[in-house]
């Protein structure tokens, strides 16, 4: 299974960085937004207020949205680790930091439930300022690490700072796994209550599992899988790498709803 997520990761990442390249190459005006689902949820309110779409938004984006509604219903947060690139990028670097520190470097426990609400005030702050200040148009582009790395650091709304943002978010990732896909990424904020419903969880099998721990450690998310009956934490990707590390046959298992 992970060499499956991690061909189907590769091939997400190549279909950016092909967009990316065939941009720089002039062959498209197409950027990596073309492909994210939260601009269709940026383009709801004025598609709703006054039925119309704003900036560079269009139907395919709200396509996208309702997909990975229904994505995080069925399969929790499974887009963030099987699909979104900068994910993927994180993801990596994390695995990189794992082998240079022979484990993920974690903040404590406290510091990182306060760091997990900050996405919420991301959300509000965007969605807000998006649809007032920024009159529907992606202002948050300046600010946002996947339009800013996947358009090459030189998208036209890139500004001298944002080339800090995406840099920052690329070395954070080696000293926090998935450090904006947990504090800071609104789209991440917007599917935890879905992915907290979804139908795809994993369950622990107390009469095989020999309490070892393993899962624990591998989990990107900090997720203590070892102590959990049944997965239902808001941040479960799905990405199951607890499952893979696990020395127990049976003792994790992918169930419907837990059962
Ligand atoms: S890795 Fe497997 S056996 Fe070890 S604690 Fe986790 S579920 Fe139990
Ligand atoms: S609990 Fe398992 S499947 Fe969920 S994020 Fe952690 S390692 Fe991945």
């Amino acid at each position: 299974m992970r060499l499956l997520r991690t061909i189907v990761q590769t091939l997400f990442l190549a279909g950016v960085v092909a967009v990316l390249v065939r941009g720089m190459m002039g062959l498209t005006t197409s950027t990596c937004e073309t492909y994210c689902p939260f601009a269709g949820l940026v383009a709801l309110y004025p598609l709703l207020r006054f039925n119309t779409y704003t900036c560079a938004m269009n139907e395919f984006h709200v396509a996208l949205f309702v997909s990975l509604v229904a994505l995080t219903l069925v399969t929790k947060k499974s887009f963030c680790s099987w699909v979104c690139p900068l994910g993927t990028v994180q993801e990596w670097i994390g695995k990189a930091s794992r082998e240079v520190f022979g484990r993920y470097v974690r903040p404590p426990v406290a510091v990182d439930r306060i760091l997990l609400n900050l996405k919420y005030v991301v959300l509000v702050l965007v969605l807000g300022l998006t649809w007032t200040v920024w009159q529907g148009d992606l202002g948050f582009r300046a600010y946002d690490p996947f339009y800013i790395i996947f358009t090459g650091f030189r998208g036209h709304e890139t500004l001298s700072f944002s080339i800090f943002i995406g840099i920052g978010v690329l070395v954070a990732a080696f000293f926090v796994p998935m450090v904006f896909c947990r504090y800071l990424c609104p789209l991440s904020a917007v599917m935890d209550p879905m992915s907290r419903a979804g139908f795809l969880r994993l369950r622990r099998n107390p009469g095989r599992c020999t309490d070892c721990g393993i899962c624990d450690e591998a989990c990107p998310q900090g997720i203590p899988v070892a102590t959990a009956d049944e997965v239902t934490a808001r941040d479960c990707t799905n990405c199951l790498e607890c499952v893979e590390v696990c020395p127990e046959k049976g003792a994790l298992e992918l169930t419907l709803f837990g059962k």
